[in-house]
């Protein structure tokens, strides 16, 4: 099935084609049909399976033919379309996905975050917007301010939904929604469909298609997990060993916290390893230059806080480390995610200490099967990890 087959008009099949997208993902094929049909949708996704596309290219299409077919010019601090985003880098992210994806269109675009300076994103309100990619908090304060009206908007898009909740936007979302327009097309993407995303889904959604990739992928990325157990005092040592011994070119490391980043950076470095640290302690600035380095290959190896690291794009990532094994099996997916995506194959590596045992058994039992482990010499452990139970229930979730 190629992209023409899809209902796209030539300038975004063009855009596709520069970007050597041979053939629609699997989302693709399913979401991209319903949204141009002007249905709501919602579709359980994860990144990584090129659904950012699977919104980005029909809604570029509705918002053309429209604008064409009416010559409707927009008027100021107006937006058409406005998608919800959980985190600014996955704003800036989206955004840039949305100017390839239009470069032979007249729509405009914007992203829109928090913890900048505001008065840039007013200015190019003033003459009104096409798209506005935006996390809530900064949405609504430019709402308040009325730097912004929503009575123009045709769609809205609720990207990451899951993680939206996670990070406890609830209540902002809550009010964004109650200020827009009550006739508009909904589409919502998540990673997870669990109750809250359902509860969220029935307050803003009409009758939505429902589209779910959890079985049966087919554009499903070839990602090989392992782990290494270790104790705790051993693991910057452990990831040097790796990093030196297994020639490793590039690895992104997630850690949990901040200082954990710096001071890793820092044993790494004592290991002539030489390594950089995205966190919410480094500005914006910082963290998209160190990103960018990243993705270009001047930097190798990457550590990175889960939040800091939360939607960034690069194509294909060789591989992630989780250093710190999430809390949070949901995140784990996610992290995973980041590598082998789109077809791609890739590694993810984690490191297992004996506190880490029920993480490791919610893991596992979500994933339906223990992870492959590997030992390396001289990196005997002495608190051994057992071997998971793989139907382990979180106590919180005991009923
Ligand atoms: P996403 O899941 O939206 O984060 O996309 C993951 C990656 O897949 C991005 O780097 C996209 O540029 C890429 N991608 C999206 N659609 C396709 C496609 N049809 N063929 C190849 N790569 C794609």
């Amino acid at each position: 099935m190629s992209f023409s087959t899809l209902g796209l008009s030539e300038p975004i099949l063009k855009a596709v084609a520069d970007l050597a997208y041979t053939e629609p993902t699997a989302i693709q094929k399913q979401a991209i049909p319903v949204v141009l049909s002007g249905k709501d949708l919602i579709a359980g996704a994860q990144t990584g399976t090129g659904k950012t596309a699977s919104f980005v290219l029909p809604l570029l299409e509705q918002l053309h033919t429209k604008k064409v077919n009416t010559d409707r010019k927009l008027r100021g601090k107006r937006i058409r379309a406005l998608i919800l985003v959980p985190t600014r880098e996955l704003a800036v992210q989206v955004e840039s996905s949305i100017s390839s994806y239009s470069k032979y269109l007249t729509l405009s675009s914007m992203a829109m975050y928090g913890g900048v300076d505001a008065e840039p994103h007013k200015q190019r309100l003033i003459w009104g917007v096409d798209i506005i990619v935006a996390t809530p908090g900064r949405l609504l304060d430019m709402a308040h301010q009325r730097a912004l009206h929503f009575d123009e908007l045709e769609m809205l898009v609720l990207d990451e939904a899951d993680r939206m909740l996670d990070m406890g936007f609830i209540d902002d979302i809550n009010k964004i929604i109650e200020r827009l327009p009550t006739q508009r097309q909904n589409l919502l993407f998540s990673a997870t469909i669990s109750d809250d995303v359902r509860a969220l889904a029935k307050r803003t959604i009409n009758r939505p298609v429902e589209i779910s990739l959890a079985q049966n992928n087919a554009s499903k990325p070839k990602i090989e997990q392992w782990l290494v157990t270790t104790d705790k005092g051993n693991k910057s040592a452990l990831l040097s060993h790796l990093i030196k011994d297994l020639q490793w070119q590039q690895a992104l490391i997630f850690i949990e916290t901040k200082h954990g980043a710096a001071k890793l950076v820092s044993q790494l470095e004592k290991r002539d390893i030489k390594a950089e640290a995205i966190h919410s302690g480094r500005t914006q600035a910082v963290r998209e230059q160190v990103w960018n380095d990243f993705k270009s290959g001047k930097i190798q190896y990457l550590v990175a806080t889960g939040i800091a690291a939360r939607g960034l794009d690069i194509g294909a990532l060789e591989r992630v480390v989780n250093y710190d094994l999430p809390d949070n099996v949901d995140d784990y997916i996610h992290r995973i995610g980041r590598t082998g995506r789109a077809g791609a194959s890739g590694e993810a590596v984690s490191f297992v200490s004996k506190d880490n045992f029920r993480n490791l058994c919610a893991i596992e039992s979500r994933l339906g099967h223990v992870i492959n482990r590997k030992e390396f010499e001289g990196f005997d452990v002495k608190k051994v990890v057992p071997v998971s139970i793989l139907n382990y229930i979180p106590k919180s979730k005991r009923s």
